[in-house]
């Protein structure tokens, strides 16, 4: 599958994409995950990108097409990707598919998680995310056996830079002014999907009806 994942931050598109590459092999690609990476591992990418980040800002468009053509013409893509968190401007969707015509690859859909703003709030206030491994845990629904410390790897589990209820706020305005826009753009282009849930059996319904 050729899939882009909208929605807003939140939404769950890193959970689909998980669940959907059992499916059939595609990769997820997320742009969020390559730059935390980067800063992760403090190349120079990732001092580029650190202060936008921890804002909830977006990052240049030229840097993320300059990632996402590398990134796509990469062996593991051959079998189909997810992209979650990419594009997410008008200039990145356009950008998008001047290079999926110069690879003569076509998408099978952009599936739109459609999730009310209050579910969202609720969600990422109360996400902590493990620094080492990434293992994501809720304080309300899926605390850490022991506080702070990750039940996986016994790393420090945090809540993002992004995640406080200042930065979620800014992230969400963002998404409104710049990535909501994608939704008609997709719309117009034929390839939208919009599933009113983040379950995995609606989402996988709505996919097979389409492809
Ligand atoms: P995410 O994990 O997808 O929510 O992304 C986390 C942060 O990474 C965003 O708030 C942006 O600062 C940056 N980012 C990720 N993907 C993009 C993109 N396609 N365009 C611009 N900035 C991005």
């Amino acid at each position: 599958m050729k899939i882009i994942l909208l929605g807003p931050p939140g939404a769950g598109k890193g959970t689909i994409a998980k669940a959907l590459m059992q499916f059939d092999g595609s990769v997820q690609i997320s742009t969020g995950d390559i730059l935390r990476s980067a800063i992760a591992a403090g190349t120079e990418l990732g001092k580029q990108v650190e202060a936008a980040m921890a804002a909830g800002d977006l990052v240049t468009d030229e840097l993320i097409m300059g990632i996402m053509e590398q990134r796509l013409q990469q062996e593991d893509c051959k079998k189909g990707y997810l992209l979650d968190g990419f594009p997410r401007t008008i200039p990145q969707a356009e950008a998008l598919k001047e290079l999926l015509a110069k690879l003569g690859e076509k998408l099978d859909c952009a599936l739109e998680l459609d999730i009310p703003t209050d579910v969202i709030v609720d969600r990422l206030t109360s996400r902590r995310t493990c620094v080492k491994c990434g293992e994501i845990f809720n304080v309300k629904y899926k605390p850490p056996a022991v506080e702070g410390i990750c039940d996986v790897c016994g790393g420090d589990v945090v809540q993002r830079d992004d995640e406080t209820e200042e930065a979620i706020q800014n992230r969400l305005q963002v998404y409104n002014d710049q990535t909501a826009p994608l939704v008609e753009f997709y719309r117009n282009g034929g390839l939208l999907v919009s599933v009113p849930s983040s379950d995995i059996d609606d989402v996988m319904a709505a996919i097979k009806s389409r492809i």
